[in-house]
Formats: structure tokens, sequence, C-alpha cells
């Protein structure tokens, strides 16, 4: 291995206990999207404290109008005040304010280099942490103290991670070259928090962008045709990083009204049930015959209907997506979907409406040249196990950054930090295990070597 990379490497190591330690406060103080105050103070401080050239906090990261899905002022407000009163790091945390939680960390070597972008997400979710034996961060102290907002996806890894790399580069800055672009963002969950910082236009100069996700390195689900590429990496030991060629799945987001007339329910006859057009139309959905345009998801996650026990369901609101790995894919899905809620709701003498509630195309998340490319550093100067490059999938905001990167001609690679997971992604047992974060330092770091040409 070449003097820098195994010197950074090694300095990756010694900072172990302090990732674990930070990780660990992170999730006790667990902060939903918009909410991430505290979090993002502690960032900006810490980035301040290395040195790092350009800090940009809160407003100077977005683009204003392009955050999606805010929470209301009142909740902005009561989330502040908690945020300072749990040790939010002044001056920085009123940057934070009014939902532009985000920092980017900017390293000007001063040296004529690529420029490089790197995104992390620190939000937490919305979900309510186990609080019983068997659970590591209950045992230990540090489960989530703020109720409903839960880190059960990792951000707090992906956060510490990027921490890391920070502290790593500006130790070796005076050996490295070209630009360094650290993107902590938030509210990832459903998908609100990228597209504001890609519209802002940062990332227009960046000439490779990579994106971190923590994976579990014993399911393969997402590596469908890569089995056999991590059956390879398990020989040499357990996966560390996992990558892909992935692809961000097409989405139609719809929300169905069946309306049908209301009677009493001893006369049914006078009635039109909505509630029966609904209920054969999600049967239908869910059958809809396997296409080979492309592999596909379909959810009704929601269903709201009727006024009472004693009375003929007169109005159904059913909320639903579907997804496709190809726009035809997606296409064939939804039309099918719409031709069965047409005649579902005639079936029952209903009526219907469709309203579209949100929509992306079918992007490549990755450059595949770019990921074999890092594939094979990681492999060679870094030494990890690295499982893929196989085809793959993501749903991410991520791609809101990669389509903005690709267009102007920059490469983006999206990786997987691989740990074991006691339980599954947003559930309330959800955990990770921070020794495997030096990993997800070594990717970032170990890449921007062989970018700058080093
Ligand atoms: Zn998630
Ligand atoms: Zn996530």
């Amino acid at each position: 291995m070449d003097t820098i990379y195994s010197e950074m490497m090694s300095f990756i190591d010694t900072k172990e206990d302090w990732m674990r330690e930070r990780r660990r406060d992170f999730h006790k103080f667990a902060e939903a999207g918009w909410h991430e105050v505290r979090t993002c103070s502690i960032i900006a401080d810490h980035l301040i404290r290395l040195g790092v050239d350009k800090v940009l906090m809160g407003k100077e990261c977005f683009k204003a109008d392009a955050r999606m899905g805010l929470p209301d002022q009142e909740e902005l407000d009561r989330v502040y005040q908690r945020a300072l009163e749990q040790g939010a790091v002044m001056p920085y945390a009123e940057k934070f304010k009014d939902g532009f939680t985000a920092v980017i960390g900017v390293i000007e070597t001063g040296r004529p280099g690529p420029v490089i972008g790197f995104r992390q997400d620190i939000d937490a979710l919305g979900v309510f942490e186990d609080k019983k034996p068997g659970h590591k961060p209950w045992e230990g102290g540090y489960a989530s103290v703020n109720d409903g907002e839960m880190h059960a996806c990792g951000h707090d890894g992906h956060a510490t991670v990027g921490m890391t790399v920070a502290e790593t580069l500006m130790k070796f800055k005076d050996r490295l070259c070209g630009t360094v672009k650290i993107v902590f963002q938030p509210a990832e969950e459903g998908v609100r928090g990228a597209r504001g910082i890609a519209e802002s236009g940062i990332l227009d100069d960046v000439d490779y962008m990579i994106g971190i996700h923590m994976y579990d390195r014993n399911t393969e689900e997402d590596y469908s045709e890569g089995v056999h590429a991590n059956e390879e990496a398990r020989k040499l030991g357990k996966p560390q990083i996992g990558l892909c060629y992935a692809r961000n799945m097409a989405n139609a987001k719809l929300d169905v009204y069946f309306y049908g007339k209301a009677a009493h329910a001893a006369h049914q006859q006078k009635g039109n049930n909505a509630f029966l057009a609904a209920l054969t139309a999600s049967q239908a959905i869910y059958a809809i015959p396997r296409t080979s345009l492309g592999d596909s998801r379909i959810n009704i996650g929601q269903i709201e209907a009727g006024s009472g026990r004693n009375v003929v369901c007169d109005r159904v609101k059913m909320v639903m997506e579907l997804r496709g790995f190809t726009q035809p894919a997606l296409e064939y899905n939804e039309a099918y979907t719409r031709r069965i809620i047409e005649h579902a709701a005639a079936m029952h003498g209903c009526t219907f409406e469709i309203k579209n509630m949100g929509a992306t195309a079918a992007v490549m998340l990755d450059t595949p040249e770019f990921v074999d490319e890092l594939a094979a550093m990681a492999r060679e100067k870094l030494g990890l196990i690295v499982a893929g490059p196989a085809p793959g999938s993501n749903s991410e905001d991520y791609s809101f950054m990669a389509q903005r990167v690709e267009e102007h001609g920059g490469k983006t690679c999206f990786f997987h930090c691989l740990t074991d997971f006691p339980d599954v992604f947003h559930s309330t047992g959800f955990d990770i295990d921070e020794t495997d974060l030096l990993s997800g330092a070594k990717f970032f770091c170990g890449a921007a070597l062989h970018l700058m040409g080093l």
C-alpha cells in the first residue's frame, strides 16, 4: 500500500472510539427531518475547530423554496428550543432555525485538482425506539430521549463518518490537491431534503459525487443479481463495502377517491358502497400480471373510509404508490391500475377521482465505470472487502444530487457501508455496529486520494 494511503487508513483506525461515542450521542438525541438543529450545530462546531476552509450553514446551503415537506412553524420553534436544552452549540445553532438544517464543509487545498462531493444524510425517523433488554442502545443508555424520533436508518452513523472524513482530510491537507465538499443533508426520510441543496447550485462544479448508506451485510435482496459477487467477497471474510450500479426507481404517488351513495345499512340497495369499490380495486391492483418491461412495486399504504356502522360507505380515500425500475414498467402498472380503479368503481355504481401526489423518473444513481474504478481502488489500495458491483436499486433523494452532477458531466457513486443489523431498516429495534463505520470513512478518504491522482 502506498504511504499516504496506509498513513491515512491508520489514522482513521485511531478514531474508532471517538466515532462510537459520537454516533451514540447523535443516536440518543435523535432529530427527525428538519429538526436537526443540535446535530448541525455539533457538526459545524467540529468543522470550524478543524479549520475547514469554508463552513456553509443553514441558509447558505439551500435554495429555500426547493425544500419540501417542512413542519409547521410551531413545531420548528418547539424543536429549536429542545435543541438548545439538549446542548446545541452556540452561536451556530441559530443558523439552523426554521428548517435550514444543513452544513457543508468545503476543504480547499489551493492546489489544482478535482472538485469532489461527499454526501451524508443526518436525520432520524418518526419511530418510537425499543426500551427493553436486548436492544443495545437502551441497555447502553443511549436510546433516543426524543420520543417518536429514532435513528432507525443509520444516519447517525453517516453523520459520524462525514465528521471523521473531514478530520482525516484536514490532517493530511498539505499533501492533497483540489477541493472536497462534505455535505451533511437533512430530511432524507420522505425524500425532502436533497432537492433544496442540489438546486442551490453548490454542486454545480462537482466532478465526482459519492454518497453513503449503512446496509446489512447479511441481506442481499438489493444485490439480487449480485449474490454471486457477495459470495466471492465472503470467501475473503466479512464484506465491508457494497457497491451496485443503482437506478432510482421511477415512482408515482396517487391518492384515489371513490364516491358512492350513503344509505341505511338495512336498505343497502338504496346506496352505492364505495368501500366495496376500494376493496375490489385493491385486490385487483395487487394481482396485476407481471411484465417483462421491468421489475416493479405496488403499495396501498392507507385507506380512510366511511362514516358509521349502520351507514353504507359513501366515500373512500386510498393512498398508494407505484414504482418501476424502468419507465415502461411504471407506465404499464399505472395504466393497469387506472383501468382497475375505473371499472371497480363502475362495478359498485360509484365514481372515482385520481390525484397525482408526486413522481420521480428512473435515473441512474451511479456512473457504472466510476463504480468499477472505485471498487478496484478499495480492493487494491485500501485492502477492503468489497461486495459487488452488481445491478441494484436505491430509493434515495440523493438522486437529486446525482442527477445534478451528471447533468454537467460529473460522475457519481453511491456505496453501502456494511454492518450487521439486529433488526430491519426503520424498525424499533434497529441498530448498527459502530466499528463498521471505519470502512465508510476509509472508502471516502481512499476515493479522495485516488481522484486527486495520489
Ligand atoms: Zn430510511
Ligand atoms: Zn436512510
